[in-house]
């Protein structure tokens, strides 16, 4: 039963808690050195039947097997409504799936923020929430017992649902329902999710800073620069905000692509590249030929590729709400480097969780991050040489 490597290798999904009648299993979040990483607790007080449903759900034990169809292009979309692009994280081709799938009479399952800016997925019919799922959120998402049962029993009930998130959880969801038909899957191109422990860490020491709440977190926002150059931003109760460079500003960010905050699996994650499961994969359509992206005349785009038979057949329901053009593969693999390949741990992890337990968070990612290297790249892009920086190291590449 669930006899693996647990601590270094549970992607954290959530199916074995969903897949036990019993209830047996919660997902908690572990003491120690295991620093907030959450992982499945069995309660001995409640009866094992030996039934196997948690074993048998488990994505890290079984991958998922899908009907591939290996001959679709590599397409650049974004969506036609310009408004609408604008408050994607891309260009929105995960809206113009999920509206396509509410207007079959569907649900979407997928992330939003709570009330306390905690991420977590939930299942709806109405496009106010599916709106409210848009912009990436750089923390793995709660997927909870409560709302895999739900998502389970929309299905058995013969409802179409889409599911959408980082390809581990997209597995989870597979294993836990058998994949029928009616659900239509989505995968983000994942670099790792930080574990909520940190985030909730991080929002706690910013609140303290600005003597407020915390109200609102945006990590990709679009304005005023654009897609190619997002923005943090962070809103407080008392009407202070904090808004910084994404990737380069702000130090969680920043300890997020310097893999400080992600979990073992992320490391050694069984779903990079073409082992993805997903019906479609999504993500950032960097390094598209400029020449392509003069075709595009909204804020982002995506890369979007057709994995399965199942998404094949169902684009056509979509696709008139996305301008769309064939790019190279190659060339979107090269610009997302962990597209295809697990991300590594820093040499100072293991110093990185100590010192987490003995200070702020914030202070031990400055100590653990390269500093100097982040204050070239803000100098860089304070004096406008960011964008020959990024060509020549493009071409290097
Ligand atoms: C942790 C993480 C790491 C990522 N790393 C990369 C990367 O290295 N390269 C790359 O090209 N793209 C990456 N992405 C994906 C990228 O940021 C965009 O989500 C993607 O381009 C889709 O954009 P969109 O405009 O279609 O969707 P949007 O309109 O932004 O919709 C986003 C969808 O993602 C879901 N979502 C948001 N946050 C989370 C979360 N924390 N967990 C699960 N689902 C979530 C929402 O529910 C919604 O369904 C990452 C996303 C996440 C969450
Ligand atoms: S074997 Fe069955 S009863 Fe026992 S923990 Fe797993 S799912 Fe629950
Ligand atoms: S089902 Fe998910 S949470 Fe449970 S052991 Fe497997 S990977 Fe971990
Ligand atoms: S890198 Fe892999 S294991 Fe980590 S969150 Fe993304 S999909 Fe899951």
């Amino acid at each position: 039963m669930l006899d693996f490597d647990r601590p270094n290798l549970c992607y954290g999904c959530g199916a074995c808690a969903a897949a036990c009648l019993q209830n047996r299993i919660t997902l908690t979040p572990q003491k120690g050195c295991n620093n907030g990483f959450s992982l499945p607790q069995f309660d001995d007080a409640i009866p094992c039947t030996g039934c196997g449903a948690c074993d048998n759900a488990c994505p890290r034990l079984h991958p998922p097997a899908v009907d591939r169809d290996a001959k679709s292009p590599w397409l650049a979309v974004q969506l036609r409504d310009a408004a609408e692009t604008k408050e994607s994280t891309s260009g929105g081709a995960f809206y113009a799936i999920a509206r396509s799938v509410l207007a079959r009479g569907g649900m979407v399952c997928g992330c939003v923020w709570d009330e306390t800016l905690t991420a977590r997925h939930i299942l709806t019919d109405k496009e106010a929430d599916v709106k409210r799922m848009r912009q990436t959120r750089y923390v793995r998402s709660e997927l909870s017992a409560d709302c895999l049962r739900r998502l389970r029993d929309a299905l058995d009930e013969g409802t179409p649902v889409l599911f959408c998130s980082v390809p581990c959880q997209v597995a989870a969801v597979q294993r836990l329902t058998g994949n029928p038909e009616q659900l239509l899957t989505v995968a983000l191109t994942c670099h790792g999710a930080p574990e909520p422990a940190f985030w909730e860490r991080y929002r706690r020491e910013l609140a303290d800073r600005m003597r407020a709440p915390m109200t609102e977190a945006v990590f990709r926002s679009k304005t005023p620069y654009g897609w190619g150059r997002s923005r943090t931003r962070y809103a407080f109760a008392n009407g202070k905000r904090l808004d910084s460079d994404c990737y380069i500003g702000d130090p969680y960010v920043i300890a997020f692509s310097e893999n400080l905050l992600q979990r073992g699996s992320c490391f050694d994650c069984r779903f990079k590249g073409e082992q993805h499961t997903a019906d479609y994969l999504i993500g950032d359509a960097w390094g598209v030929d400029e020449a392509v992206l003069r075709r595009f005349p909204g804020d982002g785009v995506s890369f979007l590729v057709r994995n399965t038979q199942k998404g094949a057949r169902h684009f056509a329901e979509f696709a008139d709400a996305l301008t769309c053009a064939e790019i190279s593969a190659d060339r979107v693999r090269r610009a997302n480097p962990y597209l295809c390949k697990s991300i590594s741990p820093p040499a100072s992890r293991a110093a990185f969780l100590a010192d987490c337990e003995k200070m702020p968070l914030t202070c031990a990612i400055k100590r653990h991050i390269p500093n100097g290297r982040y204050r070239v790249k803000r100098l860089l892009r304070a004096t406008g040489l960011w964008n020959l920086f990024f060509a020549v190291k493009q071409k290097i590449k």
